[in-house]
């Protein structure tokens, strides 16, 4: 949840006016610990720009619930109204340009700057409970962002783990859950002049020395899945209902709504056996509409042979999810492999 400029009071409190980012669950932000966090610019007094990080890490806001006394109906499924209902409780007694004193002292203390001007700011509100091991076995992880954090974890790890013998390249791109058309989403030009400079730089900078590259080349896009959840079966196709520690899913939709054709999944299945980890298929109901991912965008963009994968979880799009706990090591043996292949066709 994105806090905007826009300090508000309400019954004697500074509030935050906030917009949501993506697709959001609402109802599980009430009551939460609020940290923020993000990026503040601001002129020092030589007249030079600077961009700061900021990352207050302590629970400097709430949104409270209404109590049930006060809406009986509220568990009758009453909707949420982003704009009128979700604004955090931030300082009492306080008013606009608190916020600004606020930030500034918080930039003198993180940054050891006093004399700067606040020029701008774009600032995120977070869950301040630190992730933790759920399970009478142990057998969750529950976090904030695992979607989609945990493919950005897991790829890290598997490229780090790789043996290096093959020309492999990690993109994590901003912006999926709002459309990706950025100039640094998958949408945007970065991946394409990324590897056309490396591809200049091996002296193979021709314009069809970079096509057979491509074509030679294979993207695994890898963004979280939905976990058959006990309590709505019915939400799953009977015969694509992945389950939590069953290993990476494999996505796919014959609308392209997933990049995956049966060349590539069969690409991703032999990686699997070869890293002896489970693998798992995820297709939506025919009758619902599914997610995207940025798998379909990079292939439309670059028409690099992709399959999109992901590991399961429960609860996408809450300020807290669910996933299983072996998933993560499945996904990054098989993600090594991935790396570790010379021959990808
Ligand atoms: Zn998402």
């Amino acid at each position: 949840m994105a806090a905007g400029a826009r300090a508000q009071t309400s019954a004697g409190w500074l509030q935050l006016g906030v917009e949501t980012y993506g697709g959001v669950l609402l109802a599980p932000w009430y009551d939460r610990d609020l940290g923020l966090a993000g990026r503040i610019h601001v002129r020092h007094p030589d007249g030079r720009l600077e961009g700061l990080l900021l990352n207050v890490e302590r629970p400097v806001a709430i949104i409270p619930s209404l109590a049930i006394h006060l809406d009986r109906d509220v568990n009758q499924g009453r909707p949420i109204n982003a704009q009128t209902q979700m604004a955090p409780v931030f300082l009492q007694g306080g008013e606009s340009s608190d916020l600004e004193r606020l930030l500034m002292d918080w930039i003198a203390e993180q940054h050891g700057l006093k004399e700067v001007e606040l020029l701008d700011f774009e600032l995120g509100f977070h869950d301040m409970q630190p992730p933790a091991r759920i399970g009478v076995a142990g057998e969750l992880i529950a976090s904030a962002r695992l979607d989609n954090l945990l493919s950005c974890f897991t790829g890290l790890e598997a490229l780090l783990a790789s043996d290096g013998r093959q020309g492999v390249v990690l993109v994590a791109n901003d912006h999926e859950e709002v459309g990706s058309a950025s100039a640094c989403g998958a949408q945007g030009t970065f991946l394409r002049d990324v590897l056309q400079r490396v591809s200049e730089q091996l002296g193979r900078g021709g314009e069809g020395e970079f096509i057979r590259l491509v074509q030679a080349s294979r993207m695994i896009s890898c963004d979280n899945a939905h976990a058959l959840h006990p309590n709505f079966t019915d939400k799953h196709d009977a015969a694509h209902g992945p389950a939590l520690n069953g290993g990476p899913v494999i996505k796919v939709n014959a609308s392209q709504r997933y990049a995956t054709n049966s060349a590539t999944a069969a690409m991703f299945r032999d990686l699997c056996r070869e890293a002896e980890v489970p693998v798992q298929t995820f297709v939506t109901r025919a009758d619902m509409g599914c997610g995207s991912t940025i798998g379909p965008i990079t292939a439309t963009e670059l028409g690099v042979p992709t399959l999109d994968v992901g590991a399961p979880q429960w609860a996408m799009h809450s300020i807290r999810e669910t996933a299983g706990a072996r998933d993560v090591e499945y996904l990054t043996r098989v993600l090594t492999a991935f790396c570790n292949r010379a021959e990808l066709v």
